[in-house]
């Protein structure tokens, strides 16, 4: 199965994603994790990116079209995967589908996890406490939310016109929310609504 997941900074995607992968044998491919591991280990990668991270931007489409369709090249993607993070504007998702056109292997879905912001600002401050993330401060998350409003959320007309979007409502704990996620991708497989 190739999916993408969609919602905003601290809608839980991550965990979730993991969970997916888990479950479904394929993997989870983060670009957000992909990229602090380069900043970690100070590639070059890396470096182009960081100062983007840091502010809460958004990293050039090319860098992380190129960083993405390597990782898809990888072997353990054959059978399938999770993109988390990953299209998050609308050049983006055109490069994907191009190159999954190209390999006669597309999307199967884009599962789009709703969640009212006060939640999320109040997730991610939670987070910056236990994780110590860079870019979780107050000002940086406002700049995060602002990129997803302006560069991502065209996704979810994108998707919806390809007839792949399925919502997932995200709040509640994260067995219960990862339990929607798995009976929304197996009503689509059985074939029901939408
Ligand atoms: P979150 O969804 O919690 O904001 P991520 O870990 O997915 O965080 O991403 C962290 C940062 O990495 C983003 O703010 C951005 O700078 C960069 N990034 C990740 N994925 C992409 C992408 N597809 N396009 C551009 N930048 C990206």
């Amino acid at each position: 199965m190739r999916l993408v997941l969609l919602g905003p900074p601290g809608a839980g995607k991550g965990t979730q994603a993991s969970r997916l992968a888990e479950g479904l044998g394929i993997p989870h491919i983060a670009t957000g994790d992909i990229l602090r591991g380069n900043v970690a280990d100070g590639t070059p990668l890396g470096r182009e990116a960081k100062a983007f991270m840091d502010r809460g931007d958004l990293v050039p489409d090319d860098v992380i079209n190129r960083m993405v369709a390597a990782r898809l090249d990888e072997d353990d993607a054959e059978g399938g995967f999770i993109l988390d993070g990953y299209p998050r504007t609308v050049p983006q998702a055109l490069e994907l589908e191009g190159s999954l056109r190209d390999r006669g292997t597309p999307l199967d879905a884009v599962l789009r996890f709703v969640i009212a912001e006060e939640e999320l600002v109040r997730r991610v401050s939670g987070r910056a406490q236990e994780e110590g993330r860079s870019d979780d401060s107050a000002d940086v998350l406002r700049n995060r939310l602002q990129e997803y409003r302006s560069k991502t959320v065209p996704l979810e007309s994108f998707y919806a016109e390809r007839r792949l979007l399925r919502d997932v409502d995200a709040l509640g704990d994260v067995d219960e929310v990862a339990r929607r996620a798995r009976a929304t991708l197996d009503d689509r497989r059985g074939g029901g609504a939408l």
